[in-house]
């Protein structure tokens, strides 16, 4: 429907009124659309759509204003009455977005914020050297005209960086998501076109004065004023303000070329003076480009610094089992020599054992493998607490643990093993090889020791901790 009037609205014939008609009211079906959408959703998640509803709103009556201004009263120089209204969609948006986007990122992000500010920079300095500044040096009387012409660009580069921001939220994309960054972009595209042909003088006008040329400008912004109501009359309208996951930073190949291409606009500006033979802007080219390195570099250390803490992560991960939490065979791997070095050092003896479940499979059998693996974490988090403080228990794997007892003899051990099989959960039992260290053995001929031994607490009817022998070695 809306493409339709869109479509018909190049054909529309030059009928004075009708013209003006025909695009207030595609702006205004596009408020209605916006009102009716925001209607359906729950009270709290309007704001935005409402927000989007009185920009689209007043950008839209700002044309019947200036059509009826310029036919009425002849009024067609700088500020006209309707560019209150035309510029009432900036502000209105900018808060819509912001909105959207604190509801998206309830996180503050600070890489997503030196994207935006990235490439603000960069068209900021373009707005600046093409568009604003050579408003500024005109005519001292024109004051207000000149305001009025700046606040376009400056309000387009509101829109450029709250856009930027949005598409760097986290959150879902769907299409509403989409719907809106299209139109967005299309009111960019739209004031862009303007500030072009502008600049283009002579040219402008010409191409202006073309009926299919102007029509087509003008369709930009009937785009603009569609898109939102579709996107807000969307099933998924509710989407586009959820709360985020969280998302890591990514530096997809788009954004990196968009945060490429704004970084190189300021070298680009100073190229383009200098091969027209006339630097005039050096200082804003230098402010500039001082601060996007400074952007380049900050986002540099964000990524740098989010790289190092997921490494770390990867680290505790991998020598962490996912089940119970404990350190894992790989940990216990790295540990046991260093606390046997340990012991040597200080001169210490240390103690070691291999505790396996009683009856594990029949368990499994009997309540399922879930309930199997319930109690393996019931039961590690309860070893844990029942040990002391000092010592290790680890997963060996499946439903055996290691555990290691600094400062620790036969007695010592027995005892802290006993208090653990006591504390065992849900009737359970577990069978235990304790083995003291020789100070000479190697730790997988302690770990050996320990097994035997666990192989014995099994064969002598379970339930119970078993004391390794002395060592071969010793004994020999
Ligand atoms: P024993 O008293 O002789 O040790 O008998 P058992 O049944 O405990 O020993 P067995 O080695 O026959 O069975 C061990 C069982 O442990 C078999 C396996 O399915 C189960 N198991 C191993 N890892 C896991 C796990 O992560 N979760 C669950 N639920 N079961 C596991
Ligand atoms: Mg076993
Ligand atoms: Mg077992």
């Amino acid at each position: 429907m809306a493409a339709l009037a869109i479509a018909v609205y190049q054909f529309l014939p030059d009928l004075g009124w009708w013209r003006t008609g025909w695009q207030v009211g595609i702006g205004w079906a596009g408020v209605a659309a916006l009102l009716v959408g925001a209607h359906r959703l729950p009270r709290p998640e309007r704001l935005p759509w409402w927000l989007f509803a009185a920009g689209v709103f007043s950008n839209s009556t700002g044309i019947a204003v200036g059509d009826a201004a310029e036919a009425w009263f002849g009024l067609v120089d700088l500020p006209t009455p309707a560019d209150p209204f035309f510029l009432g969609l900036y502000p209105a948006c900018a808060a819509a977005l912001a909105v959207l986007i604190r509801r998206r990122d309830r996180r503050p992000d600070g890489a997503a914020l030196v994207d935006a500010a990235t490439i603000t920079t960069g068209f900021g300095l373009l707005a600046w050297v093409y568009v604003i500044s050579p408003v500024g040096l005109g005519d001292p009387m024109d004051r207000l005209a000149h305001a009025t012409q700046v606040a376009y660009p400056i309000g387009d580069l509101l829109l450029i960086a709250m856009t930027t921001r949005l598409l760097r939220s986290g959150g879902s994309r769907g299409a509403p998501f989409w719907w809106i960054t299209g139109s967005l972009g299309a009111f960019l595209v739209g004031d862009s076109a303007w500030v072009v042909l502008d600049n283009m003088g002579g040219t402008g006008e010409a191409l202006l004065a073309e009926p299919w040329f102007s029509s087509g400008l003008e369709s930009v912004f009937l785009v603009a004023f569609t898109l939102f109501g579709v996107a807000c009359l969307h099933g998924g309208a509710r989407e586009v303000a959820a709360p985020a996951d969280a998302r890591p930073a990514g530096l997809g190949k788009g954004l990196l070329a968009l945060l490429a291409g704004a970084s190189l606009i300021a070298p680009a500006v100073l190229a383009a003076q200098t091969a027209g033979g006339q630097v005039t802007d050096g200082w804003s080219i230098a402010a500039c480009s001082a601060v996007l390195f400074l952007l380049v570099v900050t986002r540099m250390a964000l990524l740098l610094r989010h790289v190092e803490r997921q490494a770390r992560q990867v680290r505790e991960l991998a020598r962490c089992d996912e089940l119970t939490g404990l350190p894992n065979r790989r940990a216990w791997n790295d540990e046991l020599p260093r606390a046997l070095e340990r012991a040597r050092r200080n001169n210490e003896p240390v103690a070691i054992a291999i505790l396996d479940l009683d009856h594990f499979k029949r368990y499994n059998d009997t309540y399922g493998h879930p309930a199997g693996d319930q109690l393996l974490k019931a039961a590690s988090a309860a070893w844990h607490a029942a040990l002391r403080d000092i010592d290790v228990i680890a997963r060996f794997g499946g439903e055996e643990f290691v555990v290691l007892l600094p400062a620790a003899g036969a007695g010592d051990g027995h005892r802290a093993l006993t208090r653990a099989l006591e504390a065992t959960p849900l009737g359970q039992t577990f069978s235990a090889g304790l083995a003291v260290w020789d100070g000479a053995e190697t730790s997988d001929e302690l770990l050996a020791r320990a097994d035997t031994a666990l192989y014995a607490a099994k064969a002598a009817g379970r339930n119970r901790v078993e004391v390794a022998g002395q060592s071969s070695r010793l004994a020999a």
